[in-house]
């Protein structure tokens, strides 16, 4: 372990160099040739985790993966969050760093370089803060793999279900999350028994930096923002729509049982109903992203018996995420007896919405305001640890990246100013609520 003491301002220049670095690093390990994959407690993930552990300790921070083999890095003068107590709170900046399949390179990382950055110049400051800052990179962020996010997170605070652990892998026919999770250096017996891994009140702060991963930042000039609250899910991965195959010629309409005709008549009816409660003023996202008739038996002139769907409805207000989903299971009912098809549900995952603290999100409006970035609030239309965090009653508090082309796409595309703006923006938030001072 080598101390590299440097001052501030020089730290401040190596920072666009560490990060860039670091970036491109990641990027060489996810490369797909699309975009970039690294995948959840998968060798991706994995060597993305080895990356970001050698550059801390290069420059002299300390590290250790948890019992969910996250990574957590630490000041070498403040070890103690490598073990935090409710006695010996720290705070903590976090991200991910997996990505969905033919995703880009910033999505979660942006916020696990940011975190270190803000380490390294706490420690080129040489301070000791009463509640030692603490990085983690999260595991499984992504829902993409396994159909569950904050798998990493739900882990530490012993929120893996049986269920959850039995998840298959995305391509089907292989290995299970627990498996992934073993495989990863996890502690499964610990994470099976519910154990919390992480006491919430071990940690006296949570932020989290992310590329903003719709158009508002672009669209409104605003190179960082900070998030009022993060909206949560609920979802299945397949619902199976049963009807009855036949000859596209010879069954007349009103003997067919079409299972697409009534997954139509089913999203159509679900966007209607969108449609008015959003008119009544609540917020509401609802997607159907996985579609598909039986490939090994569907034809043009054949009436499709079966139909495959995912289902998704995402809100910041509990209340709407359970009164829309009772809508669409009443809707089925309806179109069920309607259509004479049958709909079959697998497992309901749910992801509760979050509030991020109301005092967290002060200070980091008035640390915008002083180094002269927009004072403004927007919500989280993605879902992220930090909600994760919120939950479980850490005061929790995000900042968002200007962010062109969305992310889930090989186009995403951040600026370094804009990150290093916001990356300014963390240190300062995380130095204060560390107890270590504007100054260092
Ligand atoms: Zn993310």
């Amino acid at each position: 372990m080598s101390a590299v003491p440097v001052a501030s301002d020089q730290a401040r220049l190596d920072g666009r160099r560490v990060a860039a670095a670091l970036l491109d690093g990641l990027r060489a390990i996810g490369a797909d040739g699309v975009g970039i994959t690294r995948e959840t407690y998968g060798p991706g993930e994995s060597a993305a985790f080895d990356l970001v552990e050698r550059t801390a300790r290069d420059h002299g921070l300390v590290t250790a993966r948890d019992a969910a083999a996250n990574l957590v890095v630490a000041l070498p003068t403040a070890p103690g969050a490598l073990a935090p107590s409710a006695s010996a709170p720290c705070v903590v900046v976090a991200s991910h760093l997996d990505s969905v399949p033919h995703g880009g390179n910033f999505d979660g990382a942006a916020g696990v370089v940011a975190g270190l950055l803000a380490l390294l110049r706490l420690h080129a400051a040489g301070v000791r803060p009463a509640r030692p800052p603490r990085l983690m990179a999260l595991r499984g962020e992504e829902s993409a793999w396994y159909g569950k996010a904050y798998l990493g997170s739900s882990a530490l605070f012993g929120r893996l279900a049986p269920e959850d652990l039995a998840l298959p892998h995305r391509a089907g026919g292989g290995h299970t999350l627990a498996e992934a999770m073993a495989a990863a250096g996890a502690d499964l017996a610990r994470i099976r028994a519910g154990e919390r891994l992480l006491d919430p009140a071990a940690v006296a702060a949570y932020f989290e930096l992310h590329i903003e991963q719709g158009p508002v930042l672009v669209a409104r000039g605003m190179p960082t923002a900070i998030v009022t609250g993060i909206r949560g899910n609920i979802r299945h991965s397949r619902v199976l729509c049963r009807g009855e195959a036949g000859h596209s010629g010879a069954v007349p309409r009103w003997l067919r049982r079409d299972a697409v005709f009534a997954f139509a008549d089913l999203l159509t009816r679900l966007d209607d109903h969108w449609r008015v409660l959003q008119e009544q003023g609540l917020d509401l996202v609802v997607t159907s992203g996985i579609v598909g008739t039986n490939a090994e038996e569907h034809a043009i002139s054949r009436i499709p018996g079966e139909a495959a769907f995912s289902f998704e409805v995402r809100s910041q207000s509990r209340d709407t995420l359970e009164a829309f989903y009772h809508l669409m299971r009443t809707e089925c009912r309806a179109i069920e007896s309607a259509r004479k098809v049958q709909f079959i549900f697998d497992r309901r995952l749910d992801a509760a919405p979050a509030r991020m603290d109301d005092a967290l999100v002060k200070r980091l409006l008035a640390h915008s305001a002083a180094l002269g970035l927009p004072a403004e609030t927007v919500p989280s239309g993605a879902g992220h640890d930090a909600a994760l965090f919120a939950n479980e009653g850490v005061p929790s508090a995000m900042i968002f990246i200007r962010n062109d082309k969305g992310s889930h796409n090989p186009e995403e595309r951040m600026d370094m100013d804009d990150f290093l703006a916001g990356t300014e923006l963390l240190h300062r938030a995380l130095a204060e609520a560390a107890g270590a001072g504007e100054g260092a």
